[in-house]
């Protein structure tokens, strides 16, 4: 099989080629149908997240080894599956949840692997799809696509159940307009499954006017600069006082401030992306407006399974995809570094 593997953080991934694993135990063997560019890909390539204030958080130091095939948005075909692999059928085309905790703990066997100490994801701590093939560890990590296309259905992995699992906390989604900040694969993609699940009004915050433009194309009811030295005064007029919940998927210190600064009192604000810094809050303010401020990381099993569902039911989220073949994937990486991808890019092995 070949597969791009991560050998040197910041280096680009380089071609391997080594004979194809088979399947034991519970394992599922995918031939690569799609797989989604992420761009938590980049942080992934580095080997850190910044952590604001100089300091960092080192993969390595949270377990990832290398090297590693990245890949985390896969749809793949089932070629292959162990003794104890039950229920899979051959030829079958499924997307494969990357958040895989150890399947032991009590947090997995709850069903919140993704909060797992011990995470075994796809295309971060083990190998994941920018190869031709890949193994999953049990059958309860793949999800029937039915009849989606494979490379629309890969992004709902990553972008997809990331964007459901933030959109799921917001207990005002279908009476309040909720603001969205970040207008790239990830925005577009919650922007999508916000009007899915019947949300109220859509603001999108982004800096980029192109973004800006896409989002409003997809449906946002306003989009509103980011960058500006009054975006928060203009959240809080479109939200007619302030936002209720703020999903901010950029991640960094200005967007926190402007997203924070943007609740009205009661407000939620959940972060989600991961670009890196931090943010000073005054904590007097925290419990006199009642504020929230909640992580939210990917999604669990059950929400990728209720996204697929959804999906099967409303149709897909209309996020623009460009498939590339697999053999790009470093200008992929670069581009996406660049700011040049509008919606998503999914690699396809030819
Ligand atoms: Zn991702
Ligand atoms: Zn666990």
């Amino acid at each position: 099989m070949r597969s791009f593997k991560l050998c040197t953080c910041g280096a680009p991934l380089e071609l391997r080629e080594e004979s194809t694993p088979q399947p034991t135990g519970t394992e599922v063997l995918l031939k690569v149908l799609a797989a989604g560019v992420c761009h938590s890909d980049l942080h992934l390539s580095e080997g850190y997240f910044d952590l604001g204030g100089g300091k960092r958080l080192s993969l390595a130091d949270r377990g990832m080894k290398l090297p590693v095939t990245l890949g985390h948005e896969n749809v793949g075909v089932v070629v292959a599956a162990g003794p104890q692999a039950h229920g899979v059928k051959i030829g079958a085309r499924m997307l494969a949840n990357p958040w895989i905790g150890c399947g032991a703990c009590a947090v997995c066997l709850r069903g919140d692997d993704n909060l797992c100490r011990a995470m075994r994801s796809l295309g971060v701590f083990s190998n994941g799809g920018y190869a031709d093939h890949m193994m999953v560890p049990h059958p309860r990590y793949l999800v029937d696509i039915g009849d989606l296309p494979a490379e629309r259905a890969a992004p709902l992995a990553c972008s997809g159940v990331t964007t459901y699992g933030a959109l799921k906390k917001v207990a005002t989604l279908k009476s309040e307009p909720t603001v969205i900040i970040g207008a790239g694969g990830l925005g577009l993609m919650c922007l999508a499954l916000h009007g899915a699940m019947g949300g109220k009004a859509a603001i999108v915050v982004d800096i980029d006017p192109a973004k800006r433009e896409a989002a409003k194309k997809a449906g946002a009811h306003t989009v509103i600069d980011g960058a500006v030295a009054d975006a928060s005064q203009q959240i809080i007029a479109a939200t007619n006082g302030g936002a209720w919940a703020v999903i901010d998927l950029v991640g960094s210190s200005s967007s926190a401030r402007l997203g924070i600064d943007s609740l009205i009192k009661g407000g939620k604000y959940i972060i989600v992306g991961l670009y890196g810094g931090d943010v000073l809050v005054s904590l007097p303010l925290v419990p006199m407006r009642a504020l929230t401020i909640q992580g939210s990381y990917v999604g669990t099993v059950s929400e990728l399974a209720e996204l697929i569902d959804l999906v099967r039911r409303t149709g897909l989220p209309p996020v623009p995809v460009a498939t590339r073949p697999l053999a790009d994937v470093n200008a992929v990486l670069s581009e996406l570094r660049a700011g040049k991808v509008i919606g998503r890019v999914v690699l396809t092995p030819a």
